[in-house]
């Protein structure tokens, strides 16, 4: 039966990801995000139930609008399948603790944060500001994980205002405050790992499209899609890198 467990937690993470769509889709253009309900975006037409149970309405439906039988973005369906996918790995990992809830706070934030910034290359306050939100109560459990992800929200935000300063706007406002909520969520001792694969990550990336010629020397970078991928793997396997480099480093 314990599998069921699992489908329940996936699905659970589907929905959230399901709603994740809709503020991809309004945050950037300064929409609500729960008003009006969702419809199609081609015909208009209000959804309902049977239309909006994640992954598999799109599956049923074969990726077309019941109503005007319009293609339906590879987003939704995507969108959902990585929500519900990182919420399984996130409890696989933190079980039934407060960490878990940092964690899927944290995916809840960047998925969209990378889709966004993907797609307008911004990375909209409210979603700044929703991470701040559900993860301060988040991080009250002991003084111990207070100070820890206290510390990671200034120190995340601190660091990298020096470095936009330092690059002369090379970074956005919206990236140094998402390195903050994630520095809030993850705490500064995995905020550490996040931010090197990020540097890490979308500088092989950027270096590449420079050779390739895919961007020019000017070009800005989003960077926020490499700060989601740097969190995602260090919110599930940050400690064994940091003990992994630890015992290379011979430091204990
Ligand atoms: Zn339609």
């Amino acid at each position: 039966m314990e599998y069921l467990w699992w489908v329940l937690i996936f699905f659970t993470g589907a929905a959230v990801g399901s709603f994740l769509n809709v503020c991809i889709c309004r945050m950037p253009v300064n929409e609500s995000v729960v008003y009006p309900p969702s419809h199609c975006p081609a015909c208009g037409e209000k959804l309902w139930f049977g239309d909006l149970v994640p992954i598999l309405s799109y599956l049923f439906l074969k990726g077309r609008c019941r109503y005007c039988d319009c293609r339906i973005a590879w987003q939704y369906p995507v969108v959902e399948f990585a929500t519900g996918f990182l919420f399984v790995l996130a409890v696989a990992k933190y079980g039934l603790t407060m960490g878990t809830l940092r964690t899927i706070v944290l995916f809840s934030i960047i998925i969209p944060a990378m889709a966004i910034d993907l797609k307008y290359k911004i990375i909209p306050d409210r979603l700044n500001l929703a991470g701040v939100l559900f993860g301060i109560p988040l991080i009250c459990e002991s003084k111990e994980v207070f100070i820890t992800h206290g510390i990671g929200f200034l120190a995340g935000g601190g660091l990298l205002l020096l470095i936009a300063l330092a690059s002369r706007g090379g970074m956005g406002g919206g990236d140094i405050k998402l390195v903050s909520v994630i520095g809030l969520l993850l705490g500064w001792k995995l905020l550490l790992p996040a931010l090197f694969l990020a540097f890490l990550t979308g500088g092989v990336v950027g270096i590449t499209m420079l050779l390739v010629k895919k961007i020019g020397r000017k070009d800005p970078v989003p960077f926020g899609p490499y700060l989601a991928i740097g969190a995602v793997l260090a919110a599930l396997a940050g400690d064994q890198m940091i003990g992994w480099y630890l015992g290379l480093t011979g430091a204990f």
